[in-house]
């Protein structure tokens, strides 16, 4: 069993590397971003609440994100986790840990994704998803083959998220280097840190990512 964290300012990579984790390992990716943007889709009381904080950039309240993974968390999955945008506060971290300890699991790697500001700020604003698969695109670097058809399922509802602009990109960096970049000393500190350059390719940083896993 394998649980690791993917950690990283946005744009880092962090859901590319865990969709393909899933993947090659039948790990179960664990996002709270996605959880938060299904529970705004689906228009709950919840999904409500959180909808303008994330439009703005703003991380969502730490009870919200930790009850989020504790659900999930109960679902047994003998393969292992990859939490891709979780924990995001030292209280979220002290929460996994807690939880962790709680269902007898424990936490094998922390892996920063390190990717320069520009880079995030080119990365972030030409992305767009598939609604249907995940697939994720970018304007210049992977456009779709055909104009406004997903390459991988064939679906034509391609989207951008609302918080993907300039705005509140810059807000959503603050925020990291604010509230999320302390976990990287926290982590090291527990010895559990590995670094990997987020701004190889794709294959490249799931290699890195494999050599690290492999020797945890
Ligand atoms: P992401 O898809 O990981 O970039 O997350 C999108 C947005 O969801 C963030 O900008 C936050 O508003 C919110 N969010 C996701 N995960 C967390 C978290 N662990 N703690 C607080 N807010 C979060």
């Amino acid at each position: 069993m394998t649980n690791l964290i993917l950690l990283g300012p946005p744009g880092a990579g962090k859901g590319t590397q865990a969709r393909l984790l899933a993947e090659t390992r039948g790990l179960t990716q664990l996002s709270t971003g996605d959880m938060l943007r299904e529970a705004r889709a689906s228009g709950s009381a919840m999904g409500r609440k959180v909808a303008e904080v994330m439009d703005r950039g703003d991380l969502v309240t730490d009870d919200i994100v930790i009850g989020l993974i504790e659900e999930r968390l109960a679902a047994p999955n003998g393969k292992g986790f990859i939490f891709d945008g979780f924990p995001r506060t030292l209280a979220q971290a002290d929460a996994l840990g807690a939880l962790l300890d709680r269902l007898g699991l424990t936490l094998d790697a922390v892996i920063e994704m390190r990717v320069e500001d520009e880079a995030l700020v080119r990365r972030i604003s030409g992305r767009f998803s598939c609604g249907t698969c995940g697939e994720v695109y970018h304007d210049r670097t992977r456009p779709t083959r055909r104009p406004g058809v997903c390459d991988v399922c064939g679906s034509t509802d391609l989207r951008r998220r609302p918080d993907d602009n300039p705005e509140a990109l810059r807000n959503r960096l603050l925020e990291y280097y604010k509230k999320t970049s302390p976990l990287i000393g926290y982590y090291h500190a527990k010895g559990k840190l590995a670094s990997v350059d987020g701004l190889a390719g794709i294959e490249e940083v799931a290699a890195a990512i494999a050599r690290i896993l492999d020797r945890a």
